[in-house]
């Protein structure tokens, strides 16, 4: 089964928990038990699985991305958002986690971020299990 979701960010860089939005939509289509990919279909953003309970941990990734990727870096790509086209690759473009009874089998401090790069945008995500 298969779905879209759509989600506004507010910023050029930011990481946004969308794990309740996705186990909305696995329980919406009724599976039980099995795999649930989460694919973005965007070239400047990305997304990723990551610890939820501490947010200087998302602030400190993003940081940590903009001094790995600068934005301005002598690119040749003529839009000048080369950096945000780097980052989306660096970050991937799906994640799949397991459904148990229902639930999303994620680890205690785990949670899906969708990652943001070229802000702020009206962004899809969509999910299929
Ligand atoms: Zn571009």
């Amino acid at each position: 089964m298969f779905s879209q979701i759509k989600l506004k960010t507010g910023s050029r860089s930011e990481m946004k928990d969308i794990t309740p939005d996705v186990q909305k939509e696995i329980s919406g289509m009724g599976i039980s038990d099995g795999l649930c990919t989460v694919y973005v279909p965007h070239t400047t953003a990305g997304i990723t699985i990551n610890e939820g309970a501490d947010p200087a941990v998302c602030d400190d990734i993003i940081r940590k991305m903009d001094e790995m990727v600068p934005k301005n870096a002598g690119y040749r790509h003529m839009e000048g958002n080369a950096d945000s086209h780097i980052k989306a690759s660096l970050m991937g473009s799906s994640v799949t986690v397991p459904i148990v009874k229902g639930r999303l089998a994620l680890g205690t401090w785990q949670k899906i971020f969708f990652c943001e790069f070229d802000g702020p945008r009206t962004r899809k995500v969509t999910i299929a299990g």
